[in-house]
C-alpha cells in the first residue's frame, strides 16, 4: 500500500512553508541541514496523527499569469494537486480574502479532492478575523493555526487523520527486517530509458521472472531471482507500457515516484548518460537522503558515448557539481539496449541491502565516542556540548542516536563532521543513514 500524499495550497505569502517545516518537525531540519545545499525542500516524508504520509509544499503555485519559467514549476504543483489525496489550503487567518485566494479555491474545488482549510497566522485567539469570510468558500471549516508559535497543529493534525480514516485509508505494511527480498524501485525522467533497464532485466535468462499480485495504481511490481536472491522490481513506467498512459504524453509524476521510493530498499534513479541532470531528480534524490534509502545513480545510454572514458568522467564531474550533497552513492554506466551493465544493478542492490542490514556493536560506538567525539568536541557560542552515549538504534535503515547535554545547540557542520566519520569508520557505502540527537 502506499502512503497517502498531502499538498500544501495557497497563494504566496500565507506561510506555506512555514507550515510545512512546523509539520515536518525538527527531523527535517537536522537532516535537510546534513544535505549542505541550498535547496528547498518540497517533498518529506512525515508522520502526521498516526499515518505515515508525503507532505509536498506547492511554493510555486501561483494563480496569475505567469512567464514561461515559471510555468513548469507551476504545472509540477497542479500535478502534485491532481495526486494528492488531501489538500490543504492555506490563506492568511488575518487578511481579507484576495482574489488569489478566490482563483485556489476555485481551482480546488473543482479538483474534487478532500480539502482542510488553513487559516494560517492566527497567533492567537483574536486573530481569526477573517474565519466567517472563509466559510463562505463552502470548502468547510477553518482551522486556526500559528506555525510560529506552534499554536492548532495538534487540532490540524487529528483533522487530517480523521479524512484518512473517513477514507478508510490502509496503513503501510511495516516489513519485517527478516524479509530477504530486496525491493528496487526504479525512477527517473520520462524516456531515460526505465522501461528498457526492467525489460533488459526481466529478459535475461539466468534471471527468474514470476509474477506477482498487489500491484498499485502507481507503479507495477515485478519479483525475480538472480543468483538465490530474490528482488521486487517497482517499476514506474510500467503504467505507460501497459497502455494506461499513451507514450509520450506521460509526464514526469514526482509524486509517484516518492510512492515507489517510500516502499523500497534501494531506488534506482535513471538518468539519461547523453541529457543533463533536471531539478526534478534533485528533488526526488533529496527525498531519498531523508528517507535514508539506499540509492544506486543508473546513467543509462551509454552506447552513445562517443569516447567512453572521457563521457563518464565528464558525467561524474557534472554529478559532483549537481548532486554533491549524495556523495555515497554508486553509480553504474549501462546500455539497457545493449544490455551492458545491467547485473551490476541487482548486486549492486545487494551489496546496499547488506549495507543497511548491518549493526554496529556498542562498544565499537563506544570507541567512536571516546577517540573521534571527545578529541573533537563541539562548541557553540562558548558553550561545552557533552556527548555521553552513542548507540545505533535501527536498522534498514541505519540509525545512531547520539546523547549530549545541548542538542538544539549543534551547528549542522558537526551532524555532517559525524555522519562522515561513521562512514569513514564503519561504511554504509550506498545508503542514506540516520543520526538522531537526544538530550541525555
Ligand atoms: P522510460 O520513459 O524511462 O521508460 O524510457 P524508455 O525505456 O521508454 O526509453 C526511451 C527511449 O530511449 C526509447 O526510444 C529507447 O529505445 C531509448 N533507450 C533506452 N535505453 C537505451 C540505451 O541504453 N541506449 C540507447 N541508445 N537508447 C536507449
Amino acid at each position: 500500500m502506499s502512503r497517502p500524499v498531502i499538498a500544501i495550497v495557497g497563494r504566496p505569502n500565507v506561510g506555506k512553508s512555514t507550515l510545512f517545516n512546523r509539520l515536518v518537525g525538527e527531523r527535517a531540519a537536522i537532516t535537510s541541514d546534513v544535505a549542505g545545499t541550498t535547496r528547498d525542500r518540497v517533498y518529506y516524508e512525515t508522520t502526521l496523527g498516526t499515518y505515515d504520509c508525503i507532505l509536498v509544499d506547492t511554493a510555486g503555485m501561483e494563480f496569475e499569469k505567469k512567464k514561461d519559467l515559471e510555468a513548469d514549476v507551476q504545472a509540477q504543483a497542479k500535478l502534485a494537486v491532481e495526486e494528492a489525496h488531501l489538500i490543504l489550503f492555506v490563506m492568511d487567518g488575518t487578511q481579507p480574502l484576495t482574489k488569489s485566494d478566490l482563483d485556489c479555491a476555485m481551482f480546488l474545488r473543482k479538483s474534487k479532492k478532500p480539502i482542510l482549510l488553513v487559516a494560517h497566522k492566527c497567533d492567537n485567539k483574536e486573530s481569526l478575523v477573517y474565519g466567517p469570510e472563509m466559510h463562505t468558500l463552502g470548502l468547510g471549516d477553518t482551522i486556526p493555526v500559528s506555525s510560529i508559535h506552534n499554536m492548532g497543529i495538534p487540532e490540524l493534525e487529528a483533522a487530517i487523520e480523521k479524512v484518512f480514516k473517513k477514507m478508510k485509508w490502509k496503513k503501510d505494511r511495516k516489513r519485517s527486517d527478516k524479509d530477504e527480498t530486496i525491493q528496487i524501485a526504479i525512477v527517473g525522467k520520462p524516456n531515460v530509458g526505465k522501461s528498457s533497464l526492467v525489460n533488459s532485466i526481466l529478459g535475461e535468462d539466468r534471471v527468474l521472472v514470476s509474477p506477482m499480485p498487489g500491484t498499485t495504481v502507481d507503479s507495477i511490481d515485478t519479483s525475480v531471482e538472480f543468483l538465490k536472491q530474490k528482488y521486487v522490481l517497482i517499476d514506474t513506467a510500467g503504467m505507460r507500457r501497459r497502455g494506461k498512459v499513451r507514450q509520450g504524453i506521460e509526464k514526469y509524476s514526482v509524486l509517484r515516484s516518492l510512492q515507489a521510493i517510500s516502499r523500497s530498499d534501494v531506488t534506482c534513479l535513471v538518468l539519461d548518460g547523453s541529457d543533463d541532470i533536471a531539478n526534478q531528480d534533485l528533488h526526488v534524490s533529496a527525498y531519498i537522503l531523508e528517507a535514508a534509502k539506499g540509492l544506486i545513480i543508473v546513467v543509462n545510454k551509454r552506447d552513445l558515448f562517443e569516447d567512453v572514458d572521457e563521457e563518464q568522467k565528464r558525467f561524474l564531474r557534472m554529478m559532483q557539481y549537481r548532486m554533491n550533497f549524495i556523495p555515497w552513492a554508486p553509480v553504474i554506466f549501462v546500455s539497457a539496449l545493449k544490455r551492458k551493465n545491467i547485473f551490476q544493478v541487482l548486486e549492486s542492490a545487494k551489496h546496499i541491502q547488506e549495507e543497511r542490514s548491518r549493526r554496529i556493536p556498542d562498544e565499537k560506538l563506544k570507541t567512536f565516542l571516546e577517540t573521534t567525539i571527545h578529541s573533537h568536541p563541539p562548541t557553540r557560542s562558548g558553550k561545552k556540548i557533552i556527548f555521553s552515549r552513542v548507540f545505533q538504534s535501527r536498522t534498514r535503515p541505519p540509525i545512531f542516536s547520539f546523547f549530549c547535554n545541548l542538542p538544539d545547540l549543534l551547528h549542522f557542520s558537526y551532524r555532517r563532521f559525524l555522519e562522515n566519520e561513521l562512514r569513514r569508520k564503519f561504511g554504509f557505502h550506498g545508503t542514506g543513514i540516520k543520526l538522531e540527537f537526544w538530550r541525555d
